[in-house]
C-alpha cells in the first residue's frame, strides 16, 4: 500500500475501513500529519482517534510507530487491523524471541504500515537503534495523558518519550488523549516537547450518552432494576469505590442471574486478564470494577456505565462514563448517589494528608462533582461547561431534561437544620440530628440532655427521608462540613452564617423518590431490542448476530472485530442483496467484504 503515492486519505477511509466520510476534525488532523507536521489531539472517547494516525501511517512512506500503554489490548487492535488488510504488528514483552526477530525483519524490509510498541520497549537502546535504520512514517503517542504526574494514569515510562523528538526530529508526531483539562494538556505539550504542534480540540459532547443520577435508596435493588428493565442482555461496566464492594456486588449480581465478573487490583493478574478477556469476547458480560479497570478498553458496544459510588472528580466521571457507547448508538451513564457518599468523600478530604495546594485542588474538584449531582438544570450543559465548552440549549437527553426536577423554598428548614447542629455542639452526625429535630427521645439524646435544647422537636413537618435530603444538599453545597473525627460529625462553615442570619434564601431540589416508569425510554438503547419482538427485522438481526458469533468463535476474536453492532444494524435496515450493495454499508471495507461478504449475504438472502 505504501508505494501508491497518489492514494488519498478518503480512498483509504472508504476502501480499508469501509466508512464513507470523516468525522469532525479527522481529515484536518490526518492532513497535518501526512504533510509531516506535529499534532496534539484532544478528542473524547469514541471520537475516532485511531484513524488519525492509522491513515497517515498507511499513506506516508515507511512505518508508523504507535506507542500504547496497554500490552494486553494491543493484540485485539492488531487483529482488527489485520482483518481490514493493514500490515501491522506489535512489539511487547509477551512475544517470544523468535517472534520478535520475525517482526524486526518485517520492519527492516519495510513491510509494515504500523507497529504498536509499549513505551518501555520503545525507549530501549535496541529498539531506537532499529528505528534509526528504517523509514519511520510517524510517531503516534496514544493515551498521552499518561505523562501527567497529577493524573491517575501516570506512567513513568511516558516521560522518556521526549527522546523521540531529540533522536528523530524530522519525523512527525501525533499525541492523542481523551483527557480534556487545560493543565493536563499543558503538561503533555511540555513533557513531549510539542509546543509547536497544532492543537486540535474536538467537542467533548457525547450526544448518544444519556446522563442520569438517582437518589440512592437500596442501591443494589436499583442497579438490578436498571439492568433488568433497560439492559438485560447488554455489556456494561459497574464502578464501585472499594475492592470489597466490587466483590460483593459482582457476587450478588451473579446470584440474581446476571453474568457479572469482578475486576480490581487485589485480584491476581491472571484472573484480571481472564475477566477482561471474557468481557471483550463474550456478549452480555457485566464487569464490576474499581477505577483500575477501563483505560484502553475499546470495546465499542458497552451499553451502560453504572456508578454505585461517587467518583472523586468530574474528570474521572467523564472518563469512566465515556467508555459507554463508543459505537455512537444510545448508551447510559447511570449513577446512584446519596447522603452517605457526601459524608464519606468529605471525610476523606478532611483527613487527607496531601499538601495544602493539592488539598485545595481536590476540594474544588469534589465541589464540582457534588454540584453536578445536585443540579436541577441540564446535566450535559453543566458537564461540558466544566470542561470549558459552552452549549446553548438544554440537551434533551439527561434526567433533568427528560423529567424536570421540582424545587422547593426551604430557607426555614435550612435554618432549623443548621441551628440544630450549632445547639448540639457541632459534635453529632446526621441521624442524631434528625432525631433531635423530629423530637425523638432516645437514651443518647437524654444522656446529652438534647431534649432540652431549643431545636428539639422543631422539625416534625418533614419526614426522616426529607431531612436526610436537606442535610445532603446542605453538605453538598458547603453549608455544612464533616469533622475529621471519623464519626461523621457535622460542623457549620463560613457559608452557613448568612443563612442563619436570614440573609440568604435557600432552594432545595425535590428528590424523586422512585424511578418513574414513565421516564423510561420507549425504545430501549440496545440495538437487539430496537426491533419489536417477532418482527422480520428482529429475526434478521438475530441471524446476523449468530453468524457473527460463529465467525468470531471460529477465529478466536471478539465479535465486534468481525463487524460492529452499528454495521449489522445497517444491514438490517438496508438489506443489501449483492456484494456491491453490501460494500456500501458503513464498516464494510474491501478486505472484510472479500472475507465475510458471501456468508453474510447468504444470511441476508435467506431471511
Ligand atoms: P477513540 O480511540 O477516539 O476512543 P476509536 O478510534 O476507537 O475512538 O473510534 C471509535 C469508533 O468510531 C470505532 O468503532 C471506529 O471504527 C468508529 N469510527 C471512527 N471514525 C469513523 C468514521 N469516520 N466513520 C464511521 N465510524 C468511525
Ligand atoms: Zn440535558
Amino acid at each position: 500500500m505504501q508505494s501508491a503515492q497518489s492514494i488519498s486519505s478518503l480512498d483509504v477511509l472508504n476502501n480499508v475501513f469501509g466508512y464513507s466520510a470523516f468525522r469532525g476534525e479527522q481529515e484536518s488532523i490526518i492532513n497535518q500529519v501526512i504533510s509531516g507536521l506535529d499534532a496534539l489531539v484532544l478528542m473524547p472517547t469514541g471520537g475516532g482517534k485511531s484513524l488519525c494516525y492509522q491513515i497517515p501511517s498507511i499513506i506516508r512512506a515507511g512505518t508508523g510507530i504507535v506507542v500504547s500503554p496497554l500490552i494486553a489490548l494491543m493484540h485485539d487492535q492488531v487483529t482488527a487491523l489485520r482483518l481490514q488488510g493493514v500490515a501491522v504488528a506489535f512489539l511487547n514483552s509477551s512475544l517470544s524471541f523468535q517472534e520478535v526477530q520475525e517482526i524486526e525483519g518485517q520492519l527492516m524490509r519495510g513491510e509494515l504500515d504500523l507497529l504498536y510498541v509499549a513505551p518501555e520497549r520503545l525507549c530501549q537502546e535496541r529498539t531506537l537503534n532499529l528505528l534509526s535504520q528504517i523509514n519511520v512514517a510517524l510517531f503516534a503517542i496514544d493515551e498521552a495523558h499518561c505523562v501527567s504526574q497529577w493524573g491517575h494514569d501516570f506512567r513513568p515510562e511516558y516521560i522518556q518519550l521526549s527522546i523521540l523528538h531529540e533522536q528523530f526530529p524530522q519525523v512527525p508526531r501525533i499525541a492523542l488523549t481523551a483527557t480534556a483539562d487545560e493543565s493536563t494538556r499543558r503538561e503533555i505539550s511540555l513533557r513531549l516537547d510539542l509546543d509547536s504542534a497544532r492543537l486540535f480540540i474536538s467537542s467533548f459532547d457525547r450526544p448518544n450518552i444519556r446522563y442520569r443520577v438517582r437518589q440512592k435508596n437500596n442501591a443494589r435493588a436499583q442497579l438490578l432494576q436498571f439492568i433488568n428493565t433497560e439492559h438485560p442482555q447488554d455489556a456494561g461496566i459497574v464502578y464501585c469505590l472499594s475492592r470489597k464492594k466490587v466483590d460483593d456486588t459482582a457476587q450478588w449480581l451473579e446470584d440474581q442471574g446476571i453474568k457479572a465478573l469482578p475486576y480490581h487490583a487485589g485480584l491476581s493478574s491472571s484472573v484480571r486478564q481472564a475477566h477482561q478477556e471474557r468481557f471483550l469476547r463474550e456478549e452480555e458480560v457485566v464487569i464490576v470494577a474499581t477505577v483500575a479497570f477501563g483505560m484502553g478498553i475499546d470495546k465499542p458496544d458497552v451499553r451502560y456505565v453504572a456508578h454505585m459510588d461517587l467518583p472523586k472528580s468530574l474528570e474521572s466521571y467523564y472518563q469512566e462514563t465515556g467508555r459507554a457507547g463508543r459505537d455512537g448508538l444510545p448508551a447510559d451513564a447511570w449513577m446512584v448517589y446519596g447522603l452517605q457518599d457526601v459524608i464519606m468523600l468529605r471525610q476523606m478530604l478532611a483527613s487527607s494528608e496531601a499538601v495544602e495546594e493539592i488539598k485545595r485542588l481536590e476540594q474544588r474538584k469534589l465541589e464540582a462533582m457534588l454540584g453536578f449531582c445536585e443540579i436541577t438544570s441540564c446535566r450535559r450543559k453543566s458537564l461540558l461547561g466544566y470542561f470549558g465548552e459552552q452549549q446553548q440549549a438544554a440537551c434533551g437527553n439527561c434526567d433533568n431534561c427528560l423529567e424536570p426536577v421540582e424545587s422547593w423554598e426551604g430557607t426555614t428548614e435550612a435554618q432549623k437544620a443548621l441551628s440544630c447542629v450549632f445547639r448540639t455542639g457541632q459534635r453529632f452526625g446526621v441521624n442524631y440530628l434528625i432525631d433531635v429535630l423530629r423530637g425523638k427521645v432516645t437514651p443518647r439524646i437524654e444522656q446529652f440532655r438534647h431534649d432540652q435544647v431549643s431545636t428539639f422537636g422543631i422539625g416534625e413537618e418533614l419526614s426522616e427521608v426529607q431531612w436526610r435530603s436537606v442535610f445532603r444538599q446542605l453538605m453538598a453545597r458547603g453549608y455544612l462540613a464533616v469533622d475529621m473525627d471519623g464519626f461523621g460529625s457535622l460542623k457549620l462553615t463560613e457559608e452557613s452564617r448568612p443563612v442563619l442570619r436570614g440573609e440568604e434564601t435557600i432552594h432545595f431540589r425535590k428528590d424523586v423518590a422512585r424511578t418513574k416508569k414513565t421516564g423510561r425510554r420507549k425504545k430501549s438503547g440496545q440495538p437487539n431490542r430496537h426491533f419489536s419482538a417477532h418482527s422480520d427485522e428482529k429475526i434478521v438481526w438475530e441471524a446476523l448476530r449468530s453468524k457473527r458469533n460463529e465467525l468470531a468463535h471460529e477465529q478466536g476474536v471478539p465479535a465486534y472485530i468481525i463487524f460492529h453492532d452499528a454495521t449489522l444494524m445497517e444491514m438490517v435496515e438496508f438489506h443489501p442483496t449483492t456484494l456491491h450493495e453490501l460494500g456500501q454499508i458503513s464498516g464494510v471495507g474491501a478486505m472484510k467484504l472479500e472475507k465475510y461478504g458471501d456468508e453474510f449475504l447468504a444470511v441476508l438472502n435467506q431471511s
